[in-house]
């Protein structure tokens, strides 16, 4: 098989059973591997240590397999996709929840592989070489773990272009139609939209803080920023909040949320388009107060050399919100970016208060649900962070 033997000291991530190897690391490159095609991966002193999808064009030219020394085949993909699939069955209870996600990329063996389910559909994002490059063994294994009829394809993500991959989306396996489809979590339905809808069509890694959210918000004014096809506003509103004002930018998500709050025969929410910068300052001037604020703000900052800005982003939302709450309020705020960790963004929610004149605390740290799951070898796997915080009653 073709080899990547590393530099002498390189191979010390991979002992951490860290599942990337970057071009720098690499001393050189034994036979002529294609783009996606498995090596093994050699330490300069002769020690096998993985095998592993090459990807010459990506900064990431390596993403591990497996340790030992296996063939990568449809054998194993069969293999590791069953293991992912019949952890998600033992915590997730298909009567009032279908849909959640199936294989979280290197967190469950998989890298640059990630499959959701809605109800029967099931939707693929393939975002590295060596994913690409399995793509139909992969789709044959979920089929067979699944029992779905149907995959639909989002290969769209713009991380893709990293290693050389250009945009692949639409019906894979099973019927084309229809592109929109309703799921269900924790019993309130969703309309998704395969074609058109963010990431694979929903915010996945949310459903066990809006389900939380909807126990916060008795009789209490909410207010839900970035609301996207409305997860967080319609659990308010299921939840018997008073009132709800949910915010977006897209006309589309919005569009979408109306006729997801009429599929669940949810009224009353006021669904309101423009940017949340400006309409959190519009409402601070017009003295408008709520007693649960969410923030759940696209990715500021997709890598660390975005944080410094993204944390002006998030310090000013935050601040603002902090403005908004009356006494006793709470605060539900998110980031999603992989270049702010849980550290630095529990520093800018603190300087959000300190600036708004707030004591607040936090109650509780939030983050993604079980079913995505983060390896401890992989920290870059924990994107999703978020604080419930209190301001004093
Ligand atoms: N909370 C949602 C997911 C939010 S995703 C859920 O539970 O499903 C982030 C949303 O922010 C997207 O819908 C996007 O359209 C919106 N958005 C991005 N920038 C914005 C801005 N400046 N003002 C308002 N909305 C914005």
């Amino acid at each position: 098989m073709n080899k990547l033997v590393l530099k002498p000291g390189r191979e010390k991530s991979l002992k951490r059973r860290h599942p990337w190897v970057f071009s720098g690391a690499v001393a050189k490159v034994q036979g002529k591997p294609e783009t996606g095609e498995t090596v093994e991966l050699w330490s300069a002193t002769g020690e096998f240590l993985a095998v592993a999808a090459y990807s010459p064009k990506s900064q990431i030219v390596a993403r591990i397999w497996d340790w030992g020394e296996r063939a990568i085949d449809r054998a194993f993909f069969a293999e590791r996709i069953a293991r992912a699939v019949a952890q998600r069955r033992a915590f997730l209870d298909g009567a009032a929840t279908d849909a959640y996600r199936l294989l979280h990329g290197e967190s469950d063996g998989l890298p640059g592989v990630v499959a959701d389910r809605y109800g029967d559909t099931l939707v693929l994002q393939l975002t590295s070489a060596g994913a690409e490059r399995w793509r139909e063994v992969i789709a044959d294994a979920l089929l067979d773990a699944t029992g779905a009829s149907r995959i639909w394809e989002r290969s769209d993500a713009e991380v893709r272009a990293l290693e050389g991959l250009t945009p692949a989306a639409g019906p894979l396996r099973g019927p084309r139609e229809p592109a929109r489809i309703v799921m269900r979590e924790h019993g309130v339905r969703f309309e998704v939209d395969l074609e058109r809808g963010h990431k694979t069509g929903f915010y996945l890694d949310q459903r066990e803080n809006r389900l939380l959210l909807r126990d916060l918000v008795r009789g209490r004014d909410v207010l839900d920023g970035f609301c996207y096809t409305g997860g967080f506003a319609l659990n308010a509103a299921r939840g018997g909040a008073r009132s709800v004002f949910a915010l977006d930018s897209s006309a589309e998500a919005l569009a979408l949320a109306r006729a997801n709050a009429q599929l669940n025969d949810l009224s009353g929410i006021d669904w309101v388009g423009g940017d949340v910068f400006q309409m959190l300052r519009h409402l601070r001037d017009g003295r408008r107060q709520f007693d649960l604020v969410v923030l759940d703000p696209p990715k500021f900052a997709p890598t660390a050399a975005h944080a410094a800005r993204a944390a002006r982003a998030y310090k000013d939302i935050n601040l603002l919100a902090f403005k908004l709450l009356r006494a006793g309020g709470l605060l539900m705020t998110f980031s999603c970016s992989g270049g702010v960790s849980a550290d630095l963004f529990q520093k800018i929610i603190a300087g959000a208060a300190l600036d708004a004149g707030v004591d607040a605390q936090f109650i509780d740290r939030l983050g993604a649900g079980p079913d995505h799951p983060v390896a401890l070898s992989f920290p870059e796997g924990e994107y999703l962070k978020g604080l419930l915080c209190r301001v004093p009653g």
